[in-house]
């Protein structure tokens, strides 16, 4: 396993992933904080949809039943839900493309989306037609054999919204059911949409105002749609919702962590949790806990298994000085998905100091352990421990490090808690942690092969860099500067801390095949940079996977040996899907790199710097005769731009400004991963109107919002001190090589 060194403003945004530049000013942060009530703002006049007086063979668009969907594996030509089965298990009994002739695999069509940013969508395949979304929440339907588009839908969300979201306008994709698509929009709006025609049926604004987003895949479970949010890195708190498919009427909502005490508890859920938040005010930045992701569902036992993320802020000695595991954070919650009741829960992360989110893929299977088949629930959650668990009783079975980790020497069986490194603690200075905010595993879907016995899932090892000094603690700034400060690290120590590093070894991403019953890592692919795609596995002994540098690869699902490559021009985040139309197995995956990390990478490891980040969907096939059109390579020098007056405290001042609001876009110190501008290679013309772009808002459509609210005049001229600072140094680096 080679040791490459990589710049060290890569692992500087990979340690921060998961925060976000977008801020809020103090009034939009304490609106959130109201109770949402009745969110439900608008239902469209109902259109007609499919009926029973139809009759069945009118029943062609999105025909998805509770009993088609338990049936899925009778037809497997489709993939009626998120993760293909309730079960989430990725794997398709699909096995006309096999080990021994994906080598011919070759592009059947594509489909261009017009977006640049991220695409994380899992595309369904219901009765012919291809549902998958965009940015935004923007739906897409397609034939699903030729590719035409049947329809598309766009929420409209404002671009402004871009500062809400932590990690891109991404969107994980739809839920099929009844003949209606589900989708969730960037801005909160749940949206019941004709399969037939994409019209909305209903809206529903399932939140409060931002800095609420969503990016996450509705499911349908028992005739409700089920939705969390994303935010808790801005300051929110997170909660769950079922929707009555038919109606968009709420039935249940189950908050995730506890609101102001003095207020009172909405559930018993929350009357147990809050023993375990002590001391702080946390609700007053809203405690964190969304569920943005992961759900799977077993309808023997009638559970619904969630996800919850990370603490708001993320310093536990802000959050809750007086120490606690503050409940649900971190955790895996079992739910009665009837009533909104739960019924045990797993915490992963017992007092969350590190974004250690377990909104991870969530997989059901059955597993043989130590000769007892056993109803497991499977996860490996960003703090790198992989995780089984009896998912009727909520017993942990096994916990075990499928990266390498320091912020706990292990999981103790016998109290199911990690024990934490004390020297790994970071409350009085830097410490350099693994995994990092990015997680040993992301959002990325991992899948589970039924054949071989092994998880797949893509991993990666970045240091995290965490800081927090005594001083930053009483500062508690969240209060009063709620942009990225609100995770409660010590910004200027963490700064200080990638200034004086020089290269930091560990940037690297791997496909690791996982054998959940040995708790061993059978084979492993590395990978030039983390972030790479999800995962997809077949009957036909295949693993599929996208990566961040453009191509779309398969491995013998055995044996990891390669056995089909594709470059595609796009980095890909997006897990694969494959379906089956008139004997001809497809493979479709979404490719638009972004996301978790969306500024992180360089033109050596990512597509988009190379070439830009051209969203399609691309599906393939053993009778394919497409080609992609060749792209040129982008121009990647820095022009020459006329030094900048400016004194040692006002870049000082720039610089710091910049990592707080602008680096999760366009790059720590100054280098964009190539989704975003560049802005060492700012036009004259950005130049000539920084501050009514950065302050007046005057590109705030195409998602560059005004950040008036939070930066004055001086320091905007001082982050373009610093920027242009950045850009020479570079330039003259460049020059010398
Ligand atoms: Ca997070």
């Amino acid at each position: 396993m080679s040791k490459r060194q990589v710049p060290v403003w890569a692992i500087a945004v990979n340690a921060i992933a998961g925060l976000t530049i977008a801020a809020v000013i103090v009034a939009q942060f304490l609106s959130t904080q109201d109770d949402c009530g009745d969110c439900q703002t608008s239902i469209a006049e109902p259109q007609e949809t499919v009926s029973k007086e139809d009759g069945v063979s009118e029943k062609t668009f999105g025909a998805v039943t509770k009993a088609r969907l338990l049936a899925a594996d009778e037809e497997p030509g489709s993939w009626m839900s998120h993760g293909r089965t309730y079960s989430e298990q990725r794997y398709s009994p699909l096995k006309a493309v096999t080990a021994d002739n994906a080598q011919n695999l070759k592009l059947a069509w594509s489909y261009d989306t017009g977006t640049t940013r991220g695409l994380e969508a899992t595309s369904l395949v219901v009765d012919g037609v291809l549902y998958t979304t965009g940015t935004w929440g923007v739906v897409i339907a397609l034939d699903a054999k030729t590719g035409e588009e049947l329809w598309s839908f766009d929420p409209e969300v404002p671009g402004e919204w871009a500062r809400y979201g932590c990690c891109d306008i991404v969107n994980r994709g739809v839920a099929v059911w009844e003949g209606r698509v589900y989708s969730a929009s960037f801005d909160g709006r749940l949206f019941a949409l004709d399969a037939k025609t994409g019209e909305p049926i209903w809206e529903v604004n399932t939140i409060p105002g931002p800095p609420y987003t969503i990016t996450g895949a509705p499911r349908v479970v028992n005739g409700k749609v089920i939705i969390g949010n994303g935010g808790a890195e801005l300051g929110v708190r997170g909660y769950i919702t079922a929707y009555d498919a038919m109606s968009g009427e709420q039935v249940w909502r189950f908050y995730t962590v506890p609101g102001d005490p003095a207020k009172g508890m909405e559930s018993v859920e929350l009357e147990e949790a809050l023993d375990t938040w002590k001391g702080g005010r946390w609700w007053e930045i809203g405690g964190g806990g969304t569920a943005w992701d992961s759900m799977a569902y077993d309808p023997e036992l009638n559970t619904l298994y969630i996800g919850v993320g990370n603490g708001s802020p993320w310093s536990r000695e802000i959050r809750s000085p007086g120490g606690g595991d503050n409940l649900y954070l971190s955790t895996i919650l079992a739910l009665d998905p009837d009533t909104g009741r739960k019924k045990w829960h797993y915490q992963t992360t017992p007092g969350d100091n590190w974004d250690y989110t377990a909104t991870q893929h969530i997989i059901l299977a059955e597993l043989e352990i130590d000769g007892v088949q056993r109803k497991v629930l499977m996860q490996a959650p960003k703090n790198g421990f992989f995780y089984v668990i009896d998912r009727e009783t909520g017993e942990l079975l096994s916990a075990d490090p499928y990266v390498t980790v320091t912020w706990a020497s292990h999981v103790d069986l016998e109290t199911g808690r990690p024990v934490e490194n004390p020297a790994q603690y970071y409350k009085d200075g830097t410490r350099f942690i693994l995994p990092s905010a990015n997680g040993g595993h992301n959002w990325h879907p991992m899948a589970f092969n039924q054949d071989t016995g092994l998880v797949y899932i893509p991993t990666q090892e970045i240091a995290g860099i965490y800081a927090l000094t005594p001083e930053w603690t009483l500062k508690k700034e969240f209060t009063v500067r709620p942009n990225w400060w609100n995770v409660g690290l010590d910004w200027t120590a963490y700064i200080d801390a990638i200034n004086e590093l020089g290269e930091i070894p560990l940037n690297h991403g791997y496909l690791k095949a996982w054998d959940p019953v040995k708790k061993e890592v059978r084979w492993v692919v590395e990978y030039e940079g983390p972030l790479n795609g999800g995962v997809l596995t077949t009957a036909g002994n295949l693993v599929f996977q996208g990566t961040a540098d453009g191509r779309f690869i398969a491995f013998n699902a055995e044996t990891g040996a390669l056995v089909w490559e594709a470059n595609v021009q796009t980095g890909i985040v997006a897990a694969p899907m494959t379906y089956e139309i008139d004997g001809e197995q497809y493979v479709a995956v979404m490719a638009g790199w972004g996301g978790v990390g969306l500024p992180s990478g360089d033109a050596r490891q990512t597509a988009a710097a190379k070439y830009g980040n051209d969203g399609r969907l691309l599906v393939f096939s053993l009778g394919g005769t497409e080609t992609l059109p060749d792209l040129a390579l982008r121009d990647l020098s820095i022009p020459e731009h006329d030094e900048v007056q400016a004194t040692d405290a006002q870049i000082r001042n720039g610089e710091i400004e910049y990592m707080a609001i602008c680096s999760l876009c366009h790059g720590a110190l100054v280098v964009s991963s190539g989704v975003l501008p560049d802005l060492r290679r700012m036009s004259p013309a950005v130049k000539e109107h920084f501050q009514d772009i950065v302050r007046g808002g005057m590109l705030k459509d195409n998602g560059m919002a005004s950040f008036g609210d939070l930066l004055t005049e001086q320091d905007v001229q001082d982050i373009y001190s610093y920027v242009i600072k950045r850009a020479r140094q570079d330039r003259a680096l460049m020059q010398t090589q």
